[in-house]
């Protein structure tokens, strides 16, 4: 969530490189800089409030909730796209050489905001906003059927994962796609409004928009986003060799050329781990008798082993942590989370715990932002670079620390599961490969192509799932289970494609980054096998963590990435982790045909 507070006087920012004399306009700056987060701040935290009190305290037929939150977001809309906030910002980026880099760096910030909401086209604002809400309200509130019968999509999603029937199965995944139809042409307005919205501030199109908040070209993004695809095709390959053999086994049925979308246990075919069990590694089982609370204190604890401070007070007294109790007159929101609310101590999770390994792994993850937010809280970052070094960096920060809370070595270190406990490494590593890898060509290549065609190249709505199945098979190598003409409208029932559009690269980019992270811990400040860690403890790589936390988004985060690890961004950390797997499914896939082409 991002949440502003009041300015720093930007001489105590930078007093040591300021001149005794500041230029007039670098102090014009200053003022205009502090009075817009001033502002920004109280319409902001009074947004964030009624965002929370949405999230945590869900009436049916209540909308009051629903209706303080439009009021709150309204103004902050109002106030950030105002033409007199767009106008002096872009006046004093005109003059930007004269400027100190924080400064830069927080008026392309104000202007970044502005471009969702410019108040220089407010009827195309209202229009986005009116759209954007009634394409939620068609995705989150479609009623599901098989032949028939109301289902949840968890249970579409059981389904997937377990059903042993081709035609249950085959039920199952057509269901899921039915909700695309009503979105279509919802879509193709949305795609309208939200690029002519950006349009009035100079950017070309939303695709473009959102990338730039990386300092990347459209071009550049996609070259980034086909590399790791290409480097990631050979293990690629010979997972998609594998799971065509073992699901045409298991079907009885020929062993087809591109896998068939109803076989795999993911309604996009991203993310294909539950194919495989591990023995010996019961997290789930050891978990189960634990109280949820233990888990949220143990996160902590694995934190503050690291040299970090323990949470504030206010965490635990604000936070919503854990499932409400039955009979509670109203719901929350089930999904995890973690919010800022002030931008300053008061730091929150949403979360609904239970004893289980998903949420042991996910408590590790949403920790991980609260103390992003912690460390780049501070006097040196000024309120509006109170951000990760770029989107990926604050999900990679997550990700690696569930990743280090879920390895053997930390796990036996910690007592949950035995130090003698034999366990198949190569069914790990397939296991994590089956999310890690097999995410890459869906967020690389289908989602960010596939949008970058919508956004950016004009892509007719007559072509959106004929497009959107050469992606898919391009990429993923899967195909739908029969013909599948424009009457649908697959890609819509994707959650990203309707709501965070356009920015799916930042998952991509968060899984390299995490895994070159991990690397350069398990190997420069461990000396560990990165497949096999044990962080507990370690106060160097807290120290390491800190250094890039504590930065926000002050500097480019290329450059914080070369200073902290030494080396770009590059798939090879990720390559590297999945070596032995790659060697294990040549051989198991020795004398198969391999039907993925090159791209
Ligand atoms: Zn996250």
């Amino acid at each position: 969530m991002k949440h502003f507070l009041l300015s720093i006087p930007l001489a105590l920012l930078c007093g040591c490189t300021q001149p005794v004399v500041q230029s007039a306009l670098v102090n014009e700056v200053d003022v205009f800089l502090a009075s817009y987060s001033e502002t920004y701040l109280g319409l902001q935290l009074k947004s964030a409030e009624a965002d929370w009190a949405l999230n945590t305290k869900i009436v049916e037929g209540d909308d009051s909730n629903s209706k303080a939150y439009e009021v709150a977001e309204g103004k902050v809309a109002e106030f950030t796209g105002s033409v007199e906030v767009i106008e002096k910002a872009r006046r004093y980026l005109a003059g930007a050489s004269a400027l100190n880099d924080l400064q830069v760096r927080q008026l392309k910030a104000i202007l970044y905001a502005a471009a969702r909401n410019p108040q220089t086209k407010p009827e195309l604002v209202t229009a986005r906003i009116k759209a954007d809400a009634a394409q939620t309200e068609a995705l989150f509130g479609f009623d599901f059927k098989i032949n028939g019968k109301s289902v949840s999509t968890n249970e579409i999603d059981r389904i997937l994962e377990e059903e042993n029937d081709e035609q249950v199965r085959l039920a199952a995944w057509a269901s899921s796609k039915e909700v695309g139809k009503g979105l279509k042409k919802g879509l193709a307005n949305l795609v309208s409004l939200r690029n002519k919205t950006v349009q009035t501030l100079g950017y070309k199109d939303f695709f473009q928009y959102q990338v730039s908040d990386y300092g990347m070209t459209v071009p550049e993004m996609m070259e980034l986003m086909r590399r790791f695809a290409r480097e990631l095709r050979p293990l690629y390959r010979e997972l998609h060799t594998w799971a065509r053999y073992r699901l045409a086994k298991k079907f009885g049925k020929e062993v087809p050329d591109l896998l068939p979308a109803h076989w795999l246990p993911n309604r996009w075919g991203q993310s294909w781990s539950s194919m495989v069990k591990v023995k010996g590694f019961d997290l789930d089982g050891v978990l189960s008798s634990f109280k949820p609370e233990k888990l949220v204190r143990q996160a902590e604890d694995f934190y503050v082993s690291l040299g970090f401070e323990a949470l504030p007070r206010s965490f635990y007294e604000r936070s919503s942590l854990y499932p409400l109790p039955k009979g509670t007159p109203y719901k929350k929101n089930n999904h995890a989370s973690a919010w800022h609310m002030d931008l300053e101590e008061d730091v929150r999770c949403l979360m609904s715990v239970e004893p289980n390994a998903n949420w042991w792994e996910t408590t590790h993850h949403e920790l991980g932002h609260i103390y992003y937010y912690i460390e780049y809280t501070s006097p040196y970052v000024p309120p509006l670079l109170r951000e990760g070094a770029n989107r990926g960096f604050h999900e990679a920060i997550g990700s690696l620390l569930g990743l280090a809370s879920m390895q053997k070595g930390f796990l036996q270190g910690r007592g949950l599961i035995a130090g003698d406990a034999e366990v198949d490494e190569l069914q790990v590593l397939l296991r994590e490969a089956l999310d890690f890898v097999v995410f890459i060509p869906f967020s690389t290549g289908t989602m960010t192509h596939f949008e970058h065609d919508l956004y950016a190249a004009g892509l007719p709505i007559s072509s959106y799932n004929e497009r959107w199945w050469k992606y898919v098979a391009e990429f993923q190598g899967i195909r739908p289970p029969a013909g599948r003409g424009e009457e649908f409208c697959d890609a819509a029932s994707k959650t990203h494609i309707n709501n965070d559009a356009a920015q799916y690269y930042d998952y991509a980019i968060s899984y390299i980054l995490l895994h070159q992270f991990h690397r350069h811990i398990a190997r420069k400040i461990l000396g560990q096998d990165p497949r096999n860690t044990n962080y507990y403890g370690n106060k160097k790589i807290g120290s390491f963590l800190r250094s890039i936390l504590k930065l926000g988004a002050t500097r480019d985060s290329r450059a914080v990435l070369r200073e902290s690890i030494g080396e770009d961004i590059s798939a090879r950390a990720l390559l590297d982790y999945f070596e032995p797997l790659l060697e294990y499914l040549r051989k198991e896939n020795a004398g198969r045909r391999h039907t993925l082409g090159d791209i």
